[in-house]
């Protein structure tokens, strides 16, 4: 069955009173059979002893009895509904309450009956006089017939316990049901209400409000984590939705500055405003040239996103490949007037080696790229027990604070104008950061405006 969860809780709820109910009735009912008809039996029993005790001490030796104190023991019995018939030892009635007063023996008697009839199973035995033996010194100088009303009859009183005790059950159970209503309504409104908001976010979510986030807390500790799970959720995907959005207005805005100067270019050579010269050829080469690195770029991060892209690994010496890259960009850093340094320890890496000279290429030609004349890059190597650490420090410019967390998106640039200048596509530190992923490392960038960039990687030790 499809209910709500308000439901369901509502009916739990209501379920474990009236099961509580069930089994606390269960339970009284079988005390009060088991427990009070013993104590009732017991109490009858003794009250039954005292008589004979009493009668017992009304013995005058000789066969002869205190006749006046056995009427008066009599009556006082008759009063408490007891009816008595005392004998002596030759079976002669010394006492007979039916004799006394007959009518009131009969009411006595007919009392007993309503008061058996009116609960169930009681007094089942009828009216019946049970013989008790008068003793003398251990002599039996008599009988006493007592009137009862079977072995398990209850007087007015018991009754009345028990009746007390049905309605206080009855009393507690109503109150529990209606309390566990209450609180089932309660419970189960306060659990709904956040999980309500949390459906009608994630439905928002699912439509395309990435904005949407649940701000209540709840104070039920599940709740709270699935909230944090869909605000982050949310989060994400509103992050994921600027990025695309943002890349398909990159790729095409990339594309379509070098195609129309290009265009430009070709039809104004076409028309014969332009000379087809080897000059202008050359400018047309060079827009070619741009596009195809572009396309190889993408191509390059595509493959090394790709869930088959496999790592060539090998040990080899880092700090060897970064001295060799030194040497490769020596020339140009040296014609932009900038200094080029290696510190840090000598040390070997279990890596991909021709990845992660892509990764340090890309990252000393954005230094190379960023940092104006006169400035300093330094490439540093440290490691420990889990990981080797290489950084490549510049004292350039910088990267403004909001950028710093999307520049290793693909197409991202922290200053756009600077574009033509640099002739970048946004696109380095997006495979830098795949390379590091696949590795299983880490990349981040610490930068402030005016004093320089730092570029950190971690090759995890196997
Ligand atoms: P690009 O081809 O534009 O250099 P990258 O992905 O390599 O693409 O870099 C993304 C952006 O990060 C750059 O456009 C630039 O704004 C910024 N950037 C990267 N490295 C540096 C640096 N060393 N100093 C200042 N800005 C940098």
């Amino acid at each position: 069955m499809n209910s709500s969860l308000r439901t369901k809780l509502s009916i739990s709820y209501v379920a474990v009173a009236l099961i509580c109910i069930i089994l606390i009735s269960i339970f009284t009912t079988l005390f009060v059979y088991k427990h009070f008809e013993e104590y009732v039996k017991q109490n009858t029993e003794q009250k039954n002893r005292e008589i004979v005790t009493t009668l017992s001490g009304q013995y005058m030796g000789n066969g002869k009895w205190n006749t006046k104190v056995i009427e008066t023991i009599g009556v006082s019995s008759m009063e408490n509904g007891i009816i008595l018939k005392v004998k002596d030892i030759n079976g002669n009635i010394i006492w007979d309450a039916k004799t006394h007063n007959n009518g009131m023996c009969q009411r006595i008697i007919e009392h007993m009956s309503n008061n058996a009839s009116r609960i169930p199973g009681r007094g089942k035995s009828g009216y019946t006089e049970v013989p008790y033996t008068i003793n003398y010194n251990l002599n039996k100088v008599g009988t006493v017939e007592i009137g009862t009303y079977g072995d398990n009859y209850l007087n007015e009183h018991d009754i009345a316990f028990i009746n007390d005790l049905y309605n206080l059950l009855w009393a507690v159970g109503i109150f529990s049901l209606i309390l566990s209503l209450l609180f089932g309504t309660v419970m189960s409104k306060r659990l709904v209400s956040p999980i309500a908001r949390v459906i009608n976010t994630a439905k928002a979510i699912s439509k395309g409000f990435y904005s949407d986030r649940i701000k209540e807390k709840s104070n039920t500790r599940e709740i709270n984590q699935l909230t944090v799970t869909i605000n982050d959720l949310a989060e994400n995907m509103e992050k994921q939705e600027i990025l695309r959005k943002r890349l398909t207005g990159d790729v095409a805005h990339e594309l379509r500055t070098p195609l129309a100067t290009l265009q430009s270019h070709l039809e104004a050579m076409m028309d014969g405003i332009w000379p087809a010269d080897s000059e202008r050829l050359k400018s047309c080469h060079e827009e070619i040239v741009r596009i195809s690195k572009m396309v190889g770029d993408l191509e390059k991060l595509a493959r090394y996103e790709s869930e088959n892209f496999v790592l060539n690994m090998d040990t080899f010496d880092i700090t060897e490949l970064a001295k060799r890259q030194i040497h490769n960009f020596e020339s140009e850093f040296l014609s932009k007037g900038l200094e080029l340094k290696l510190t840090g320890a000598d040390c070997r890496v279990y890596a991909d080696k021709d990845k992660i000279s892509q990764v340090l290429v890309n990252l000393l030609s954005n230094a190379l790229k960023y940092t104006p004349e006169g400035g300093m890059v330094v490439i540093n190597i440290q490691y420990n027990d889990v990981n080797t650490e290489i950084s490549v420090t510049d004292n350039g410019p910088g990267i403004p604070g909001e950028d710093l967390p999307y520049i290793f998106e693909r197409f991202y640039r922290a200053d756009k104008s600077r574009n033509k200048l640099t002739g970048g596509s946004g696109i380095g530190l997006a495979i830098c950061k795949s390379i590091v992923l696949a590795h299983g490392g880490s990349i981040n960038v610490q930068s402030n405006i005016g004093k320089g960039t730092k570029f950190t990687f971690t090759i995890p030790k196997i």
